[in-house]
């Protein structure tokens, strides 16, 4: 087995490539508009009320219809994942890890197409969408390797005369719940750990990013997974999110959005319903209030492209992305000019157009949400650059900056989820520290800084999941940078790393008697 690499990122400078990505971009549209169905136990079956999925950069341009699912065929789901479970479970781990190879080949043969359709459905920018593929293939890749490590179990100690086993066995039927800002690398890495685990899976994406996940459950089919392993079921919260989630026959939820969708479906699962006979285990991955800090000592050019690079990435839709910028005294004005100046150079439009840094923002919600926010900002702070949207044609946010922030205000505080950075100025390091623990959640977070001794300090205090040295605080590697975070940033669960597997399965111990 050839050990575990993470898939490289495309040069779109290189003429071919380029040329490439276009072409995969003629593909999809090409196909542009197509109707899904849902998928029970690899039946196609298609409803009257419909996702229409639409391009967030042109509302205009729909993506595809996608079946919606009620209580009903929820139902049927769940009866299908549960027969399926009981030959599942059996199934040589291998061979489950087999089908993630597969998977991950068939996506890396088609990965500009895969990547093209994130431009068009979640509005990513090419390099976003890009590196969103290549996530979910890591996932794919990484998972599967790590089956093979855990399939025996862990050695423990016999005495003379006794024989001792621990091994791990699957949970039973999984509701995963994904997200649309990683719409393909977290929807096929939430279902691969799932699945490979030996446990059969509901996938319910997101709303605005169905027709991605139902290119994946083609290839999963593709890839010789069994009927009934992954059923698929887009559908609306309210209709069926809560009835998945109190379903008695659901063993565990794996969950990844907002803090507020997330510590619901905690609170409705920690409930016993009526023929449950375990407790619900919940995996949820929630939001982030990260933090660039900036140390007097440290190379202020890194530190403002840290910071611009952290926040507007895919316009700040990432729960990794840079929210406040804390930054030492003597070199705030630096930075943050600094920073405003990158932020000019910023070009916003069509993410389909390679030449956009930013694209759009993923809804006429989220569009209305960073809008007002802007509004509490102009309150709170100074805004520097930015502050304006236009939704006329697609959701444009343009990067904003705000300075001279309270340590208590909102934007210091709330997750806005969009191209919005606050600067607040901190006396010392200590003191910058002490500010970004100040938050509910503990996600990511960056220190720039030349002095070793602040380093190691950050390394002891600074209180989020992934901490980043002299770099952004985005873009964690499958395998090489578990992601995930603290408090109210989720189940302190860590994708893409060597404990995540775990989560999904539960030990079993044996004793034969010699
Ligand atoms: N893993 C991503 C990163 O490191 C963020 C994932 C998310 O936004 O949910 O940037």
């Amino acid at each position: 087995m050839i050990p575990y690499k993470h898939e490289p990122f495309t040069n779109f400078s290189v003429d071919r490539n380029k040329r490439a990505f276009e072409a995969a971009l003629k593909t999809v549209t090409g196909y542009l508009g197509n109707d899904y169905s849902l998928i029970i136990n690899g039946e196609r079956i298609s409803t009257d009320d419909k996702i229409i999925s639409r391009n967030p950069a042109s509302k205009n341009e729909i993506i595809g219809s996608v079946s919606m699912a009620n209580k009903q065929l929820t139902e049927r789901a769940m009866n299908s994942a549960l027969h399926a479970f009981e030959a599942w479970k059996k199934v040589n781990p291998e061979v489950r890890a087999d089908i993630l190879f597969k998977a991950a080949a068939i996506i890396r043969r088609r990965k500009h197409e895969f990547s093209a359709l994130l431009v068009k459905e979640a509005g990513k920018p090419w390099n976003e969408a890009d590196a969103d593929t290549a996530e979910g293939i890591d996932f794919l890749e990484y998972y599967g390797r790590q089956i093979l490590k855990i399939k025996s179990g862990k050695r423990v100690a016999s005495r003379e005369g006794e024989y001792n086993r621990y091994e791990y066995i699957p949970l039973g039927v999984g509701v995963v719940i994904s997200p649309w800002n990683f719409a393909f690398a977290i929807m096929a890495g939430t279902t691969a750990a799932a699945l490979v685990t030996g446990n059969t899976v509901l996938l319910k994406p997101a709303s605005t990013t169905p027709v991605i996940a139902a290119k994946f459950m083609e290839v999963l089919e593709e890839a010789g997974m069994p009927n009934g392993v992954v059923n698929f079921i887009p559908g609306s919260g309210t209709e069926i999110g809560d009835y998945l989630v109190d379903h008695p026959k659901t063993r565990f939820i794996s969950f990844t959005g907002s803090r507020e969708v997330g510590t619901r479906i905690y609170e409705r699962a920690a409930k016993v319903n009526e023929g449950q006979i375990w407790l619900k285990r919940v995996i949820a991955e929630m939001g982030g209030k990260d933090t660039i800090i900036v140390d007097k000592e440290a190379d202020l050019e890194l530190a403002a492209q840290s910071i611009v690079t952290s926040a507007f990435g895919f316009s700040g839709q990432k729960c990794s992305a840079c929210s406040r910028a804390i930054i030492v005294e003597d070199v705030y004005d630096y930075v943050l000019n600094r920073s405003i100046e990158l932020t000019k150079e910023l070009t916003i439009g069509d993410p389909g157009d390679s030449e956009n840094f930013m694209g759009p923002v993923n809804d006429q919600q989220a569009f209305d949400k960073i809008m007002r926010y802007m509004e509490i900002g102009k309150d709170e702070g100074k805004l520097m650059i930015g502050g304006h949207g236009d939704d006329s044609k697609g959701y444009y946010i343009h990067p904003t900056i705000f300075a001279d922030l309270d340590v208590k205000a909102r934007l210091m505080k709330e997750e806005i989820f969009g191209p919005v950075v606050a600067f607040a100025k901190a006396k010392d390091f200590t003191e910058a520290i002490k500010i970004a623990n100040d938050t509910d959640y503990g996600l990511t977070g960056a220190v720039i800084t030349n002095n070793r001794q602040h380093l190691e300090q950050a390394r002891e205090e600074f209180h989020v999941g992934n901490l980043y040295f002299n770099r952004g605080c985005t873009g964690a590697i499958v395998g090489y940078q578990p992601f995930g975070g603290f408090n109210m940033s989720g189940t302190d669960s860590k994708a893409g790393g060597p404990d995540y597997l775990l989560l999904h399965m539960q030990a079993k111990t044996t004793s034969e008697m010699l």
